[in-house]
């Protein structure tokens, strides 16, 4: 056992903040909150704080880095050096340029970037404070944001993890059970295709297990849908 550890995970039914196993946190999300932002969102999910703006479409510098056939999509993913309990290094590092990347893959196929040839969308992604499941909170964020500043796209993106914690299968791992348990299952998908745009794992999960991790994924990013549609409707209105 790692220092820290707890000795349970679940004692009565219960996880050690009170959830249920297939219990998701809280997900807030209001859209329109930057001024500056051609697009901006910002997410509360349980503990997880986060701000995405969105620039776009926009001239690419540098130049040569413009697609004649279509837009370019960036994503900056960045934690503050606040937001977890040790402070965290400013500046990009392995993690944050990973999760960057999947983010990019993530949101890439919902955006018609055929429509803005030799320009850039560029997504800055910041978790003020970090509770597990950022590049989730990000991710969904991230779509709230493009769809804020008017680009057009096929879907949103909603994203939610799922794993295994003291032998258990449970939804949406919070940093204790990030840190100790036995595996994390991060997914995002695009609803309306079904389509699956982002399937990472951390730890292991045998076959049964990883089906009954990935289906209580699904179930909790439909949930965040409904939340992202919310946010998008009461800031225009409409059905
Ligand atoms: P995710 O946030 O998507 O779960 P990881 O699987 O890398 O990404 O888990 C990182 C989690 O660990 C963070 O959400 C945060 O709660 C916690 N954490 C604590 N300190 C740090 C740190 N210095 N750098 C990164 N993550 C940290």
């Amino acid at each position: 056992m790692k220092v820290g550890e707890p000795e349970k995970f679940i004692i009565n039914g219960k996880r050690l903040d009170g959830r249920k196993p297939d219990e998701m946190r809280d997900v807030k999300i209001k859209a329109g909150v930057l001024k500056r932002a051609d697009g901006s969102a910002y997410l509360e999910w349980g503990g997880n704080k986060v701000i995405a703006a969105c620039y776009g479409p926009r001239e690419v510098h540098p130049r040569h880095k413009a697609r004649s056939h279509k837009a370019i999509l960036r994503c900056i993913y960045n934690m503050a050096p606040f937001s977890v309990n040790d402070r965290k290094r400013p500046g990009p590092d392995r993690r944050s340029n990973e999760i960057s990347k999947v983010t990019r893959e993530a949101l890439e196929p919902v955006v018609f970037t055929n429509l803005f040839p030799m320009t850039a969308i560029d997504i800055f992604i910041e978790i003020l404070q970090a509770n597990a499941g950022t590049r989730c909170t990000g991710i969904t964020a991230a779509s709230v944001a493009l769809a804020d500043a008017g680009i057009p796209m096929r879907d949103l993106v909603p994203a939610c993890a799922a794993g295994k914690v003291g032998g258990e299968i449970v939804l949406d791992l919070f940093d204790l059970e990030d840190n100790y348990g036995e595996a994390d299952l991060p997914v995002a998908i695009i609803p309306k295709s079904g389509e699956v745009s982002l399937l990472q794992m951390d730890g292991n999960l045998t076959e049964a297990e990883f089906k009954k991790a990935f289906k209580l994924a699904l179930q909790g990013c439909e949930k965040v849908y409904e939340v992202q549609k919310k946010a998008l409707k009461e800031k225009y209105g409409g059905n």
